[in-house]
């Protein structure tokens, strides 16, 4: 039996929980459909200032309080240098968001998802969408979800929200999905007990450690559990000769700041892989339907970006829903402008960053940073995820590249090295070259 609604939601992310709460809260009858069941793991635990915000809208701050880890910064370790690099979000251009979290995902995602449906939406999970109709202009869409046990349930709706993340469910239907032509990398991550942190205010910091093949991410979580991760370029993981737990511990092996940290550890759970994530899709919406948060892009998590983009693509995916079902063209108009900038504003400020991470000018910057013409207030703001427009940044930025760029001229011959070491890098057959040496 078909029944109605007003929006299905496919994805109980936190784009998706989001926005089912969102609409749900303006009165709109929604439907919010998950494939796994709550809690459940999933990767992404660093947060951003600028999540603090929607947490407070989505009223759940005090929730997210009770689970996280209070991250006031973000330390930066690099072999090639003799000291390591630490950034306070209290130092950015907008100081009054000076903290984030580190969460447990399968925690974190388990308080929206439950939020929805506090909210109102009707919220299923093991309910996996695989077939949809988009509709159009005249015909609305309708979406099927089958559950675990078999039962197929179908909703006619008069707007679909994808927020199926990397499953990218309506880019994959048109053909819309494209690779990053300019990044490419893979991961390999798991959880660790009695790893050594910092003390006091800096024990909740993210670190990155900078090493020949990537970088590593040290996120400590609440319970004493922390998170490493290796992020590697492709060509390095294709060069696996042995099983992923041994082979990720080789990696951190060659990074002896990390491995130092881990001497005492346990792995408390076999490491998980992926690869391959960096794409972005032609567009983000069409006449009845919004892709928010990853199942529109997704670059890289160096800058543990992804949630907050995927929560903050809610906040201006459910502005054009509501404009659309309230029947307000002109609002609805401009929610769409807006709503594009949004999806495409934030991935890009974070690109030019995450495209030259690792490059050995810019880890120069981060490793000596200084606020000469706002320097550094800049990048920290971009750290906090303050990258839409409200806090003026652009100038210290645009002084930040600038610095970037005639560093770069005045090292030539390492830029070239950094630029056809990327080139190689990122190139899908690289593994058919032999595992390259890279130092510095
Ligand atoms: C290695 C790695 C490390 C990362 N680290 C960080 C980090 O530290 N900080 C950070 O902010 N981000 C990080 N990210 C990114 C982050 O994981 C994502 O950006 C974020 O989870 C996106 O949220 P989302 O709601 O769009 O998608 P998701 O969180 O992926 O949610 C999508 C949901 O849709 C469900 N779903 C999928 N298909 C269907 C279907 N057909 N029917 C029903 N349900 C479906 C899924 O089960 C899932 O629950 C990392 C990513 C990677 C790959």
């Amino acid at each position: 039996m078909q029944r109605e609604c007003d929006v299905v939601v496919i994805g109980g992310g936190p784009a998706g929980s989001t926005a089912a709460t969102l609409l749900a809260e303006r009165g709109h009858k929604v439907v919010l459909l998950e494939k796994e069941s709550h809690p459940r793991f999933h990767i992404g635990e660093s947060l951003l200032p600028a999540n603090m915000p929607l947490f407070e809208r989505l009223g759940v701050a005090d929730e997210i309080n009770a689970i996280g880890m209070n991250k006031w910064g973000a330390t930066f370790v690099s072999p090639w240098h003799d000291h390591t690099a630490g950034f306070r979000f209290a130092d950015a251009t907008d100081p009054s968001m000076p903290m984030a979290y580190q969460v447990r995902r399968s925690e974190f995602d388990e308080i929206l998802f439950r939020r929805a449906a506090a909210a109102g939406a009707e919220a299923y999970e093991n309910a996996r969408v695989r077939e949809f109709d988009l509709g159009d202009a005249h015909t609305p869409p309708s979406v099927k979800a089958t559950s675990a046990d078999g039962t197929v349930r179908e909703w006619r709706a008069k707007f679909i929200v994808d927020a199926t993340g990397r499953d990218t469910l309506i880019a994959n239907r048109l053909k819309i999905k494209r690779r990053n032509p300019d990044h490419n990398s893979a991961a390999m991550y798991g959880h660790f007990r009695n790893a050594r942190r910092d003390c006091g205010e800096l024990e909740g910091n993210i670190i990155i450690f900078w090493f020949d093949h990537g970088w590593f991410w040290f996120i400590p979580l609440k319970d004493g559990i922390t998170s490493v991760g290796a992020v590697v370029w492709p060509y390095y993981m294709k060069h696996r000769d042995r099983p992923l737990r041994e082979f990720f511990l080789a990696t951190i092996a060659m990074c002896p700041g990390l491995q130092e940290r881990l001497a005492e550890a346990d792995m408390v759970a076999e490491p998980e892989a992926t690869g391959n994530y960096s794409y972005r899709c032609d567009s983000c919406q069409g006449e009845n339907y919004v892709m928010l948060g990853d199942a529109y892009t997704f670059i890289d998590p160096v800058f543990s970006s992804g949630v907050m983009l995927a929560m903050n693509s809610a906040f201006a995916g459910t502005d054009v829903i509501h404009a659309k079902l309230a029947n307000q063209r002109a609002a609805e108009a401009s929610a769409r402008e807006r709503f594009n900038f949004v999806m495409r504003e934030g991935p890009k400020q974070f690109s030019w960053f995450i495209y030259r991470v690792t490059n050995p000018t810019l880890r120069e910057l981060f490793m000596a940073p200084s606020d000469k013409w706002d320097m550094q207030k800049a990048l920290l703001s971009v750290l906090a995820g303050d990258v839409f427009g409200r806090t003026p940044i652009q100038r210290g930025l645009r002084m930040f590249r600038l610095v970037y760029y005639v560093s770069s001229i005045f090292n030539m011959r390492r830029t070239f090295k950094a630029w056809r070491r990327r080139a190689f890098s990122i190139r899908d057959d690289s593994k058919d070259a032999p595992l390259p040496r890279m130092t510095g």
